[in-house]
């Protein structure tokens, strides 16, 4: 049985006064069976770092360069996260997508990048609203998750995380019914089952819209490993509603 994993994605919100309160009331006594992360903003990782040390709150990234060093301004390495004590960093978040232009294979050669120096990504993966509408779920999802594929040996790819996010859900308050986010969790779960040894040990998160009163059911789902939460996460009181939620969805397995 995995753990739960809740992962707070800040985006580009926060200044140091109030995410100083933040980690505070995030970081107090947690439940062992949920492993928690916040993913802030690149010039608050000291900040989180220093406010989250001997807690058991880990401190992620949300973005980085596919590239190790060199001449790449603007760029942040994963070695520069990992010295200031990341654990996670997403990739291929579906704003990095539409907005940034990063595709496919750029996002698995970032999530490849975050292996190299043992950081592990939370790779983004989902469909937008017109591609549902068009039935297209499992061919966009596949798409995604081949070019993952392409990049990972199954030992790299066994050391992932993958957050099934649909771009409708995300920031909209509409979160994905319990039947739709189990159908896609079982198809990642199965693409995983074909390349890697033991795939029920990878983690499989959802994302989109996940507040406290739907947590629980989402985090229940057969293949559910936790959540990746956006707005819910700058709410001190509803990240740990949220926690909470994975702590019984964890104890009922
Ligand atoms: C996200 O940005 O990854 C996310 C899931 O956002 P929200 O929870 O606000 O929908």
């Amino acid at each position: 049985m995995n753990s739960k994993l809740v992962v707070g994605n800040w985006k580009m919100n926060g200044d140091l006064a109030r995410n100083q309160a933040l980690l505070e009331q995030v970081s107090g006594q947690g439940n062992a069976a949920v492993e928690r992360a916040v993913c802030v903003p690149f010039p608050y990782l000291a900040q989180a770092q220093a406010a989250l040390v001997g807690t058991a709150v880990a401190v992620g990234a949300q973005n980085m360069s596919e590239f190790d060093d060199g001449a790449y301004t603007g760029e942040v390495s994963g070695r520069m996260l990992s010295e200031f004590g990341c654990r996670y960093v997403i990739v291929g978040h579906s704003e990095r997508r539409s907005l940034f232009g990063e595709d496919d294979a750029t996002v698995a050669r970032k999530a490849a990048a975050a292996l190299r120096v043992g950081l592990t990504p939370i790779v983004c993966v989902g469909e937008s609203l017109a591609e549902r509408e068009a039935n297209q779920v499992e061919t966009v999802l596949r798409r995604q998750l081949d070019a993952l594929g392409e990049q990972l040996a199954p030992e790299a790819l066994a050391r992932m995380v993958v957050a099934y996010e649909p771009v409708w859900a995300i920031g909209t308050g509409r979160a994905a019914s319990a039947q739709q986010v189990q159908a896609v969790l079982a198809f990642i779960r199965g693409w995983l089952g074909e390349r890697v040894d033991n795939s029920g040990v990878v983690k499989i998160l959802y994302g989109g819209s996940v507040k406290p009163d739907t947590a629980l059911e989402l985090f229940a789902l057969p293949d559910s490993d936790g959540g990746l939460i956006g707005g819910a996460s700058l709410v001190a009181g509803q990240f740990i509603e949220i926690c909470e939620a994975a702590a019984i969805a964890s104890q009922r397995e």
